[in-house]
């Protein structure tokens, strides 16, 4: 397969975690007999450096044309101010909405060898394995607002049916490929959108997905029993904002926030018939360690991994990254976030390893 693939490196520790997935991405192509061709472009804080925007117009244009893109994440302490009239974030949300994502698929799985990484016990977390789709461009953080002004400020969760309907489905047909269990987590016995939610999403998966089981829990509760029987789950759906948090919460579990991977997915298609979809670790551009060479690269590798599975339909090569991941942590190679008594490796040196677990599976 020829594909073009567009990385936005972004900010922080972006690049570095970017190098490395772009490093195993070219190690699958060599073991595969693919074509990916890797262009850069910025975005975030280093875009606004640059050109003054934090999404230029090049960067825009080529994730529109690319088969997929690849970020890295945005935002540095010096951006941080909410007052400031252009920040990295915008650049994000901006790329988001252009390239029509709204469903944010956020996989949490507890690899054997990280159980004791874990803040829960490891006979609660042995085994977890599930996704959040969290709805990505509706909801609180897109709805009416006012800025604080005469010491009042709003925001609004606006849901319609439509934004409901979609992403429903998208993992309602998620849950039919793995364990055909939802949950749909909501606040129904408060808010009126939730009520909406719950309604609909009952409707998409009585009258188009009866194999898959269907659950309703208030986001209170999900908040819990994701602690307390982590394993039980299997595919949860959920409104952005409750979905934000959950996913952090979820992220605990999995030992550090640098596994995590995620995948973004809308309607629009690439040229091979699959989603033009934005791929991202979860964790952000992590000020406080980055260009020291530690970061943690395996949520960017696995977020590759995902990539290759969902925009380009070559499993067979994605599972081979996940294994490769899992065999470098079973042979004790930790970074900094994650080593317990074991010496830390850096950034460099994980990825190298992660290459030679693919080359000699
Ligand atoms: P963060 O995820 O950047 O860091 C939280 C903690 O986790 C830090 O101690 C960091 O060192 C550690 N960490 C994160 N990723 C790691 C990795 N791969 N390896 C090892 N350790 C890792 O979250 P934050 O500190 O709240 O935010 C820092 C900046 O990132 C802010 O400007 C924020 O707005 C931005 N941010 C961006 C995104 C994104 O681009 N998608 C997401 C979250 C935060």
């Amino acid at each position: 397969m020829e594909a073009r693939l567009v990385l936005l490196p972004g900010d922080g520790i972006g690049p570095e975690v970017i190098g490395a997935a772009a490093a195993v991405l070219r190690a699958v192509a060599r073991r595969f007999g693919h074509v990916f061709h890797l262009e850069e472009y910025p975005i975030g804080g280093t875009a606004i450096e640059a050109t003054g925007e934090p999404l230029p117009p090049d960067t825009l244009q080529a994730c529109l044309e690319a088969d997929a893109v690849l970020l890295g994440a945005v935002g540095d302490p010096k951006w941080d101010r909410p007052d400031l009239p252009v920040r990295p974030e915008q650049g994000l949300l901006a790329l988001r909405k252009a390239m029509g994502v709204y469903a944010n698929l956020r996989p949490v799985r507890v690899f054997p060898a990280l159980v004791h990484a874990s803040p829960l016990k490891p006979e609660i977390v042995r085994g977890t394995d599930f996704v959040v789709v969290r709805e990505l461009t509706g909801g609180l953080y897109f709805g009416p607002r006012q800025e604080p002004r005469e010491g009042r400020a709003y925001d609004t969760m606006v849901y319609t049916e439509a934004e409901i309907r979609r992403v429903a489905r998208v993992a309602a047909r998620l849950a039919l490929k793995r364990g055909r269990h939802l949950v749909s987590v909501d606040k129904a016995n408060v808010l009126a959108s939730s009520r909406l939610w719950r309604q609909v999403v009952q409707q998409v998966v009585d009258e188009e997905f009866p194999q898959v089981t269907l659950e309703h829990m208030l986001v209170d509760a999900a908040a819990m029993h994701l602690l307390r029987r982590p394993t039980t789950f299997d595919v949860l759906v959920t409104a952005n904002m409750f979905g934000d948090i959950l996913t952090d919460e979820a992220a605990a579990l999995a030992g550090s926030l640098g596994m995590l991977p995620s995948a973004s997915l809308g309607e629009t298609h690439n040229r091979h018939g699959f989603p033009r979809g934005l791929y991202e670790p979860v964790h952000g551009s992590a000020p406080d360690i980055a260009g020291q060479g530690i970061a943690n690269p395996l949520g960017a590798i696995l977020s590759a991994a995902l990539l290759l599975r969902h925009s380009l339909g070559l499993e067979e090569e994605a599972r081979a990254v996940e294994e490769a991941v899992e065999r470098v942590l079973e042979q004790g190679y930790r970074t900094v976030d994650l080593a317990v008594e074991e010496e830390p490796v850096g950034t460099r040196e994980m990825t190298r390893a992660v290459e030679k677990a693919l080359t000699q599976s």
